[in-house]
């Protein structure tokens, strides 16, 4: 093939390396997708090209033809400014649409059009003021005398000289120019003259967006005798594998354990990964990290913006470790940092879903890159938890991993005391204030006497799950889902929580016209709104997805929840996972069931965990804390083993459950997801490829089924599941896949149905 013309060199030494390189390939085949979507995930969209139409006239252009008005108004335009575009063209002549002239102008040979290539990421630079050169003093006394007649430019120069301390200092103070401009009510103009008799100059700097000032460090904590002994065990498990996980109750000091290990590799320069679930998490950890190591430790996450996060790659990428981070503490997206050697990757609270990427692709799992990750820096990796995932345990059980376990808080604190409110029974009794049971009551008023804060935790946001006719029973639906609109009280809106549609909760029923139309279920916005209800003086926040969009709107929750000027704290999972809290005595789960009741092989698991976690954050410090779980079914085996405190029963039990209905860790599962707008045609298609596709699994393809949620914007889904045993080789498994889908894609009829796969979904 013939190569085409290298433009032009962008970058003075690469911004990947082959250690990225070979990590996408890993991640595209695993994961079955296009490398370009890997790519796309990897890299911060400021590091990628953009074109860009550049429209330039033509010097040599002589009017020969008549130009109408407009044209002759673009080519004025373009004669007085640079890098020009058709928008900026249709904003200077305020036409809505200038292509039509942009043609006739390039006929006629009066401009050029080229497309250009650019770079998206803007450095920000700020502008300084300074002097010329490098005057002595008595130079300077001369060019001051010699200004007496310039009484305003004097003024200018003796001005910037006492903000840069030039008399005092040895080198002179940074002086901006914005800054430097306000201080005397400065006109430009006079300083423009200052700067043409070559006495000060304007310059530009580099900023760096991402806060790199320095902060004081102490030294590391002291291990208590448990937590030596667990740190012990992990280095003697790292001699002869590659994986330890670290199962520790909430507050046994994990977090403690990381920072030792962190400080060993950075004695041996090497790099270390941190890897959190939630940015919420960030916010506490990072405080943490940089009271032992500085600045030293970087931060990346979906919250920074993409000058941000170029800028932090860029850091990562440097060939000076003196100045590029050495720690990372990052979500999910970190592992695609330009890391150059790293020694150690941990992964906290690796039981948690959220690191696993559903849409768009690579739908990959942040844990299980991790360690592949961690194979090709020949590093170690270190799976830190209370409640360990299914397969990661099994995995410690059978030895692939290291296990270190570690039962005892920190100081000895007790792990909380579990009680049980029967909201059954409450209700028949007719107990119930509102939504809180009598028991919660009671503890929530000693709580809130004795000033200690409290956390309530409902998975769902929004006011309440749905709308519904008191006389026929309508809900009102999601024009483009198959889901139930939420309501949400503080814009009085009803929203869809999948595509965003949102419309004005109607006064009448759409099917009968009745006017009584009450809210069903409870979101956090609810409970917020009826603990102010109960406790009018109480100081109540609230962290959801809805109140956390802001950049800071996590920390500062934290903060203030931190520093008691808040009571109380509502919120999803956000507040399960992983917060430390001085003074928090009582958590509140409102309601068990609707986690239990979840249609998916994990929810006896993942309730579990969610419950263990959320118990975790009470009673951390000064005493033993309480935690009330309401629930329909009291007796139920998963509330059992969370009072008990009883991992390892749980453990077993999904552990049979997992053999008995070919599940994992014993199977692997590929999800195989069409999609069109067409239900039949799509119905049709699932058809045909689950049929092609038995002809080689047999047995082992299930479907397809419709999902729970069945239409998202507009498109129908339906599922093919592929389980396969953990010893047969996934590669080939997905290599048929791969033929199948292709051929079914080749078919006329079929051609617009979309079709993704999802390796090990959750
Ligand atoms: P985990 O990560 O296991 O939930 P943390 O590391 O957050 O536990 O520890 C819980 C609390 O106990 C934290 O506030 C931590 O600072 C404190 N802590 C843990 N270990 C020590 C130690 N060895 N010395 C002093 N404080 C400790
Ligand atoms: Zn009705
Ligand atoms: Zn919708």
């Amino acid at each position: 093939y013939s190569t085409k013309e290298i433009l032009a060199c962008l970058d003075d030494s690469p911004i990947i390396n082959n250690f990225q390189f070979q990590f996408w390939d890993w991640i595209s085949q695993y994961y079955q997708c296009v490398l370009g979507d890997v790519f796309k995930a990897a890299i911060p969209s400021g590091l990628k090209l953009e074109s860009q139409t550049k429209i330039t006239a033509n010097e040599e252009f002589q009017t020969q033809e008549l130009l109408s008005k407009t044209e002759e108004q673009i080519l004025n335009v373009l004669k007085h400014s640079k890098d020009v575009n058709i928008s900026t063209l249709n904003q200077a002549t305020g036409l809505k649409n200038t292509l039509p002239q942009i043609k006739s102008l390039l006929e006629k040979g009066a401009i050029t059009v080229e497309e250009q290539i650019i770079n998206a990421y803007k450095e920000k630079t700020k502008q300084f003021v300074r002097l010329a050169s490098d005057f002595s003093e008595s130079e300077m006394g001369d060019l001051i005398i010699g200004l007496k007649r310039a009484k305003k430019q004097q003024e200018i120069l003796l001005s910037y000289l006492n903000l840069s301390k030039y008399y005092f200092e040895e080198t002179a103070q940074k002086v901006s120019l914005t800054e430097f401009l306000k201080s005397g009510d400065f006109s430009r103009a006079v300083l423009k003259s200052l700067v043409e008799k070559q006495i000060l100059e304007i310059y530009h700097e580099k900023l760096d967006r991402i806060d790199l000032s320095h902060t004081e460090t102490s030294g590391l904590k002291t291990l208590n005798e448990y937590q030596e002994k667990a740190i012990a065990e992990t280095r003697k498990h790292f001699q002869e594998k590659n994986c330890v996980l670290l199962h520790g109750v909430t507050s046994s000091g994990k977090t403690e354990i990381y920072i030792h290990l962190i400080q060993e590799q950075l004695q041996q320069g090497k790099q270390v990964l941190y890897l959190l679930p939630e940015i919420a998490l960030t916010t506490q950890i990072i405080t943490r990290l940089r009271t032992v190591f500085g600045n030293k430790v970087g931060i990346y996450h979906s919250k920074f913006n993409d000058a941000e996060r170029v800028e932090i790659y860029n850091n990562v990428n440097q060939n000076d470790p003196e100045n590029a981070y050495q720690v990372i503490l990052g979500v999910r997206s970190s592992v695609f940092l330009p890391f150059k050697n790293l020694g150690l990757i941990i992964v906290d609270e690796e039981h948690e879903n959220t690191y696993k990427q559903f849409d768009p692709a690579p739908r990959y799992h942040a844990r299980d890159a991790a360690l592949y990750l961690a194979h090709l820096h020949k590093a170690k990796t270190l799976l830190g938890t209370a409640t360990p995932a299914i397969e990661t345990y099994y995995n410690a059980k059978t030895g692939k991993y290291g296990l270190v376990e570690l039962f005892q808080r920190h100081q000895n604190i007790e792990m909380p005391e579990i009680i049980i409110a029967d909201i059954k029974e409450a209700r028949r009794k007719k107990r119930m204030k509102s939504i809180f049971s009598p028991e919660l009551m009671e503890m929530m008023t000693t709580s809130l006497e004795n000033k200690e804060q409290i956390i309530l935790f409902q998975n769902r946001r929004g006011y309440s799950p749905y709308l519904e006719c008191k006389s026929c029973g309508w809900v009102p639906h999601c024009p483009n889902c198959s889901v139930s609109l939420t309501y949400h009280q503080y814009n009085n809106q009803l929203v869809c929580h999948y595509c965003a549609h949102s419309i004005q909760p109607p006064n009448n029923c759409d099917q009968c016209s009745s006017s009584e139309i009450e809210d069903r279920g409870f979101g956090t916005e609810k409970i917020e709104d009826e603990l102010h209800s109960f406790f009018p003086e109480a100081r109540i926040g609230r962290m959801d997805l809805d109140t956390t969009r802001k950049k800071m709107a996590y920390e500062n929750l934290i903060y203030k929840f931190e520093n008691h000027e808040l009571d109380i704290l509502v919120g999803t999972q956000m507040v399960s996972k992983g917060l430390d809290f001085d003074n928090v005595s009582l958590v509140g789960v409102l309601n068990a069931d609707s986690m239990l009741n979840y249609p998916d092989y994990r929810a006896y698991e993942r309730s579990y965990q969610m419950m263990a976690q959320v118990s975790g954050r009470a009673g951390r410090k000064k005493k033993r804390g309480k935690v009330l779980i309401q629930t329909f079914t009291p007796e139920h085996p998963i509330i059992k083993n969370v009072i008990e405190n009883d991992y390892v029963s749980m453990y077993s039990s999904q552990l049979s459950e997992r053999q008995e209905f070919i599940y994992p860790p014993y199977y692997r599962l590929i999800n195989i997801c069409l999609k069109d707008k067409n239900q039949t045609k799509l119905d049709q298609a699932a058809n045909v490829l689950a049929k092609s596709l038995r002809k080689v699994f047999g047995a082992r393809i299930f479907g397809p089924q419709s999902p729970v949620i069945n239409r998202i914007q507009n498109y129908y889904i339906i599922n093919i599941l592929l389980k396969i045993e953990k010893k047969s080789s996934p590669a080939k498994a997905k290599w048929i896949l791969n033929q199948h889908a292709n051929h079914l894609k080749n078919m006329e009829q079929f051609k617009s149905i979309q079709i993704n796969f999802d390796v090990d979904p959750m």
